[in-house]
């Protein structure tokens, strides 16, 4: 009997073994074998304020707890809770590493786990990946047998893919979108990009650094209705609060 953190990391595992959920959340494995585990590519997707930094800590956390080792990643432009660091709206957070645009992923993460045996690679800020940087992470899990966990936005403001989300949703073994509500009740998978007047961005750069703007999840009504009518008030009556996490 074994316990393996972390139920979806391990999902494949279910079509090998006899596996059941206990209360936590945690598979327990009865007959399969370490030697024939298949690591895979997992995309958490979502809009912003899904909990995508909690998720990917609470993950991280369930692996430590049971003595394993993770690496965490997360994007050189995101600098809003100091350099390398992963943070959560709740107080979670951890140190992580950076990746730029011209990092190669396959070799640090395998230099890293020849040092010390990785059990997992944790991505946030997923969207600011390459393709060549996804294509990376799909050899992580197929020659180093290592199982990645990348949490990204779908889309930007402009209801356009990201690149590093484009080849995540063609090449991720797993796809698990993380839910957040517009303020109507339905899901909100739609982001508004506003300005200091809460006017919305109908187009402009993908990557804003260093703006006051604001970003909301939205729904696709909501967003479409916010866009036409140029103004988030028409749909929200009171406005809409600050975001800060993704
Ligand atoms: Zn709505």
């Amino acid at each position: 009997m074994q316990l393996v953190p972390d139920a979806t990391a391990f999902i494949s595992l279910a079509d090998l073994a006899n596996v059941s959920l206990d209360g936590d959340g945690m598979i327990t494995l009865s007959i399969i074998d370490e030697k024939y585990f298949v690591a895979q590519l997992y995309f958490y997707y979502s809009a912003m304020n899904a909990g995508k930094s909690t998720s990917l800590l609470q993950s991280s956390y369930n692996y430590h707890e049971r003595g394993m080792h993770t690496l965490i990643f997360t994007a050189e432009i995101d600098d809003r809770y100091g350099k390398g660091r992963v943070a959560s709206r709740i107080g979670l957070s951890s140190s992580a590493e950076l990746f730029s645009q011209h990092t190669d992923l396959f070799r640090e993460i395998k230099h890293a786990n020849d040092a010390q045996e990785l059990h997992c690679i944790l991505l946030d800020e997923s969207q600011f990946l390459t393709r060549e940087q996804v294509k990376q992470l799909t050899y992580v899990t197929d020659h180093l047998n290592i199982p990645v966990l990348c949490y990204g936005l779908r889309t930007d403001f402009r209801g356009e893919l990201f690149e590093g989300s484009l080849y995540l949703l063609a090449w991720a073994d797993k796809l698990i979108e993380l839910k957040t509500v517009c303020h109507c009740g339905r899901k909100a998978n739609m982001v508004l990009r506003l300005d200091a007047e809460g006017r919305p961005f109908h187009d402009g750069a993908q990557v804003v650094i260093g703006g006051n703007d604001k970003y909301i999840s939205v729904c696709r009504k909501h967003y479409w209705q916010a866009i036409e009518q140029d103004c988030q008030h028409a749909i929200f009556g009171q406005g809409a609060k600050n975001s800060s996490d993704r």
